[in-house]
């Protein structure tokens, strides 16, 4: 058993130092090399714990998992990728749910206490996984993304989940009484169900994020339950990482997790153009070429137009001409652009861009005022200064890129649709703001013809 509890706290260490290689992009790839290297001696490990048996059931559903995770994982798409992790981060919440249900059928666990804290881990494992299950068919197209509200729903939500919770109360006071159990665990998932259907699919990434926490609490607290080190640590990390990214994904948007949770945000405001003067000013992507190409500096800010038409390879080649003409390119990345933490990053990096040139909002703001030209791909609610000036927008308070202060703005876009926000962007109207409309993919691919003929 020492040779367990070894091997688990190695593991432990792995986890928590691949954790730490994941806050740079630089490390990000072998912190996860790492983490997973852990989770496979952990697996590894737990075959020798004493009084095991099933192995060839075990070994089966290992087997099975790895081939479906590893076929998934190397094909989904970026764009697809909140969906991905919705998923696999619900099934952790589910096993967590399983666990419990299977030791409190069994009436194997010992004391109040434990029973307490595996019925708390019961309820919080089955709402990541049903509410998981719900992220993932919102944003797959599965059920429509829209919130799904109907009449007196906040008092229908409110009646499941205390009907779960007074069901777990039943279990802890008689763990014999499979009716209760089973009356808990499907009061529990019901509620994930319910609490997730009115939360609409643009929200989906910090619900997924909340989940993700939960289903850490839950492995947590199974963990205590088992007297497993390797569940409690990986719980814990898994649950505090996912707490403070569903925090700073909720203040980089400036709204309160309750927001998030309850306010069908992004679905059903409509400012239109009210008090917003100027017009939008086109422009052909041979003069914004133009005016790039003769530019001293350049910053691109990249948004979710940017991933949604897969243009980081085009703007790659855009900085590599730029910087032949001796440019000084960098790139402006807000916390919450694109879908996901981390989006733009990852779709630069899949395109070979230097990290050294990506710069997050608080390092690169002052620099706004000193540049020729900013480049918006993709982008809108990250550069709207309504965040700023305008206390009625719903945007209002959350910090932005300033690139209204940019001597040249030049926005990529397809069209006059709105961002995530469904507000109208007054940057694009202002004096010094030209827009480029076409596919992001498409408008690059001809600013670089255009520098490279220059
Ligand atoms: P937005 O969603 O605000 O805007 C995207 C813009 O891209 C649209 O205006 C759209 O205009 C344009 N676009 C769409 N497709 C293309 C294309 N193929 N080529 C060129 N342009 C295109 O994106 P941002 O990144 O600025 O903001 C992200 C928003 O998402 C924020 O409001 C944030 O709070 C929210 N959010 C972010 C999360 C995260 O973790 N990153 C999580 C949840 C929400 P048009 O249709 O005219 O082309």
């Amino acid at each position: 058993m020492q040779t367990i509890y070894t091997v688990y706290f190695v593991t432990a260490v792995l986890f928590i130092l691949g954790l730490k290689r994941m806050a740079h992009p630089g490390t990000a790839r072998s912190g996860i090399v790492w983490a997973g290297a852990a989770m496979a001696l952990a697996t590894i490990a737990t075959f020798f714990y004493p009084n095991m048996h099933n192995y060839g059931l075990m070994i089966l559903g290992i087997m099975i998992g790895s081939v479906v995770a590893w076929v998934s994982g190397k094909r989904v798409q970026m764009t697809a990728m909140p969906q991905m992790v919705a998923i696999y981060n619900g099934m952790g919440g589910g096993a967590a749910a399983a666990i419990a249900a299977v030791e409190l059928s069994k009436g194997s666990i010992e004391g109040q206490g434990l029973i307490a804290l595996s019925v708390f881990g019961g309820i919080i494992g089955s709402v990541a996984f049903s509410g998981s299950m719900i992220a993932f068919s919102k944003l797959q197209g599965i059920i429509g993304g829209r919130p799904i509200v109907f009449p007196a729903q906040k008092a229908a939500n409110l009646i499941v989940f205390a009907i779960a919770v007074l069901a777990g109360l039943g279990v802890i006071t008689d763990p014999s009484s499979s009716s209760m159990i089973v009356t808990f665990f499907v009061m529990s998932l019901i509620f994930g169900v319910m609490m997730t259907l009115p939360i609409g699919g643009a929200d989906m990434p910090v619900v997924i994020s909340l989940y993700n926490a939960f289903t850490g609490l839950a492995v947590g607290f199974e963990g205590l339950v088992m007297g497993n080190a390797a569940m409690i640590v990986a719980g814990t990390v898994v649950g505090a990482a996912g707490s403070m990214l569903t925090m700073l994904m909720a203040k980089a948007m400036n709204r309160s997790i309750g927001n998030v949770l309850f306010s069908n945000f992004g679905q059903l405001s409509d400012s239109g153009t009210d008090g917003i003067e100027g017009e939008l000013k086109p422009i052909e992507a041979e003069d914004s070429a133009i005016m790039m190409g003769y530019a001293e500096r350049v910053i691109i800010v990249p948004g979710y137009g940017m991933a949604l038409a897969q243009a980081q390879h085009k703007v790659r080649e855009l900085v590599d001409v730029l910087e032949a003409r001796g440019v000084d390119v960098k790139f402006a990345i807000h916390p919450v652009a694109g879908r996901m933490p981390g989006h733009m990053n990852v779709l630069l990096a899949e395109a070979g861009i230097d990290y050294e040139k990506l710069y997050d909002m608080e390092d690169i703001n002052d620099e706004f005022a000193n540049t020729d030209v900013t480049v918006v791909m993709g982008a809108n609610d990250v550069v709207n200064p309504a965040a700023k000036n305008n206390p009625s927008s719903p945007l209002y308070g959350m910090p932005i890129l300033n690139v209204d202060e940019s001597k040249n703005v030049i926005v990529i876009k397809r069209g006059q649709g709105t961002g995530f926000a469904g507000v109208e962007n007054e940057l694009f109207y202002q004096d010094n703001t030209r827009m480029l409309y076409g596919d992001a993919q498409s408008a690059v691919a001809k600013l670089v013809q255009t520098l490279k003929e220059m």
